[in-house]
């Protein structure tokens, strides 16, 4: 995760030229092009180690297929770059000509502006009812032995209707030979929205017969578009129209529980807006930011770090007490 701001790989024309004329010459010919790799910080590996390490890689073995070829030699160099980040395109633009190819990366190191986060807040009326609706979904998904009592529902936050609600499924066959250990509520709440995208936008086509995203509970039913668009539950805030091409822009999502890596990701990746959960997950929630005193979850932060290219708002909702929190919470991946 380290020099997140800096190129991994930069071709010459690419390079400082001050920094050019201090490294070696390349020891090939000129028709073979060059290409600077930034490897590690010198605390984590000597350069005989990194030699050790790429030199059994292609460019530097012998080519079968050219008679009498000699691979190059590796060249490693130790060279100064910005440890930190930089603040501004032009402090950027200035370390790229300085010291290595850096980029800046939008977004306030400190978090939101209080402000959005106050604006937010206020819109947050009716959480209780939709953390609730989260934990109905989940139990319901446990008693109909499809999943573990994990919930997740999607809301437009601007019209303050539910989009689709999603259960675990993990425990579910989907008329398959085995389960799919990868049914978590999160992942299916965003194919439930992007069929009904699809659903809408072929107006009524039937694109997968096999679709395995068929309503597993009462809950999941009332808000899954049926084929003949009728049963509905509402579709606006999804559309291309709306969101552009990324499924989930700015939608909430409200959960039973801290969403797991490949969940927080997949929140992320659709651009939601904000994410409200319940429960903290003891050993896999992915959200829990790192050094927070109880060390609960991975310590991911995927919500905020800076080097991810997409942020959200979230929230841990407070109201224990309701429903105390089940020991099955730190002991799996949700
Ligand atoms: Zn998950």
């Amino acid at each position: 995760m380290e020099l997140q701001h800096l190129r991994r790989l930069a071709r010459m024309p690419y390079m400082p030229k001050g920094l050019l004329a201090t490294l070696p010459k390349p020891n090939w010919p000129p028709e073979i092009s060059t290409l600077y790799l930034l490897m590690c910080t010198k605390e984590k590996a000597t350069v005989e180690e990194v030699i050790e390490l790429i030199k059994p890689t292609s460019p530097f073995q012998p080519n079968p297929k050219i008679p009498g070829h000699v691979p190059p030699e590796p060249q490693i160099s130790v060279v100064p770059v910005p440890l930190h980040m930089p603040t501004s395109t032009e402090e950027a633009e200035e370390w790229s000509e300085k010291y290595w190819p850096t980029v800046y990366k939008r977004g306030n190191p400190f978090g939101p502006h209080p402000s959005i986060v106050e604006t937010a807040e206020a819109n947050l009326t009716k959480a209780r009812e939709y953390i609730q609706m989260a934990r109905d979904a989940g139990r319901q998904a446990e008693q109909n032995g499809v999943g573990l009592p994990f919930g997740a529902v999607m809301v437009n936050p601007t019209s303050g209707k539910v989009i689709a609600v999603a259960g675990d499924a993990r425990h579910w066959d989907n008329q398959r030979e085995w389960p799919n250990p990868l049914d978590h509520c999160a992942m299916r709440l965003v194919s439930m929205v992007a069929q009904k995208r699809l659903d809408k936008e072929t107006k009524n086509e039937i694109v997968s017969p096999e679709n395995p995203l068929r309503a597993l509970t009462p809950l999941e039913e009332k808000y899954i578009m049926g084929p003949d668009n009728t049963q509905a539950g509402p579709t606006e805030g999804i559309t291309a129209d709306d969101v552009g091409s990324y499924l989930c822009h700015n939608l909430h999502v409200y959960l039973s529980h801290e969403p797991c890596t490949m969940c927080a990701m997949a929140l992320l990746h659709s651009r939601v807006g904000a994410v409200i959960f319940e429960h903290r997950m003891g050993k896999t929630g992915a959200l829990t930011a790192d050094g927070f005193e109880q060390r609960d979850g991975v310590g991911h932060g995927l919500f905020w770090r800076p080097d991810l290219n997409w942020k959200f708002l979230c929230w841990e909702w407070k109201d224990r007490g309701v429903t105390p929190k089940d020991p099955l919470f730190d002991k799996v991946a949700a």
